[in-house]
């Protein structure tokens, strides 16, 4: 699979699923665009990083995805946009009468309209190319639901269905537009509260990940950001050219209980 001469453009892609996307895509031989709000040595230096590593060019737009102007300017500033992969995301957990009116617009802006503002801005640059490939990183809490994470389930529910809708939108073009749901997956964030969590419940990690991590997740191992980055480029690859609108979970049997 080639992706030679693609630039790919991956929302929240300093870490964790993001980055691990980027990555498998820049290896596919896609000039990928690496973004975060933070503008750092260090988000510019993974650019450099990854295009040494894969002969491709990579580059890093700092934009925030909770600000539906500099979501458009990320496209428009990174000058083509043939990958389209939105994956920045925050979560915040509460009951819903307490839940902070702040984190609530927040994860509604960064998790869901986000990809709205973006698939906006991406779609006629495709439509000029000729070719084009949306992914969604939406979330198992994108197909079921969790108690105290309202925001979240309503965004990335919000987000499977925008990606239909798009998808009814350009089937007649060649773009597909397509979700991805994972489970649990082990990033950075996710290893950091397994120390804690050990301590809290007295168990050892193992027992910590399969019965308190993974006790919704029947595989009872995470899904990795690799797996994460072989879906996509799978979905950008030819064999899936007729894949569009849907969802492919990556949850370990999750979604199947
Ligand atoms: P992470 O915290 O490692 O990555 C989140 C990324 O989003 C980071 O690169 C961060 O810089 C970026 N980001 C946050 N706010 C931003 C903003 N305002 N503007 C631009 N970028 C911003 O978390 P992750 O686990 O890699 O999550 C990535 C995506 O995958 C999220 O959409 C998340 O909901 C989804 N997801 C994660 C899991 C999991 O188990 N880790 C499971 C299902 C879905």
């Amino acid at each position: 699979m080639s992706l030679n001469g693609k630039t790919a453009i991956v929302t929240g892609s300093n870490s964790g699923i993001g980055l691990g996307v980027a990555r498998e895509l820049a290896k596919a031989g896609a000039d990928v665009v690496l973004n975060s709000f933070t503008d750092r040595d260090e988000d510019h230096a993974l650019a450099d990083e990854i295009s040494k590593e894969t002969g491709t060019n990579a580059r890093y737009i700092k934009a925030d995805m909770s600000k539906g102007d500099e979501c458009r300017m990320l496209i428009d500033q990174a000058g083509a946009c043939d990958i389209l992969v939105n994956n920045a995301g925050i979560q915040h957990v509460s009951p819903i009468d307490q839940f902070p009116v702040e984190k609530w617009d927040a994860i509604i802006a960064i998790n869901m309209s986000s990809a709205y503002h973006t698939m906006a801005a991406a779609l006629p640059m495709m439509r000029a190319a000729g070719w084009g490939r949306v992914v969604n990183i939406a979330s198992a809490h994108g197909l079921t639901a969790s108690p105290y994470k309202a925001a979240y389930v309503a965004a990335k529910h919000g987000v499977v269905g925008m990606t239909k809708t798009v998808a009814l939108e350009t089937a007649q073009e060649p773009i597909t537009v397509n979700a991805i749901c994972p489970g649990y997956v082990l990033t950075p964030l996710v290893e950091a509260q397994i120390p804690d969590t050990m301590k809290e419940y007295d168990m050892s990690r193992e027992d910590v990940i399969k019965n308190v991590m993974l006790e919704r997740q029947p595989s009872k191992e995470f899904a990795t950001v690799e797996q994460l980055g072989g879906t996509t480029v799978f979905l950008c690859s030819d064999a899936a050219a007729q894949i569009t609108g849907t969802t492919i979970s990556v949850d370990g049997g999750w979604t199947a209980l």
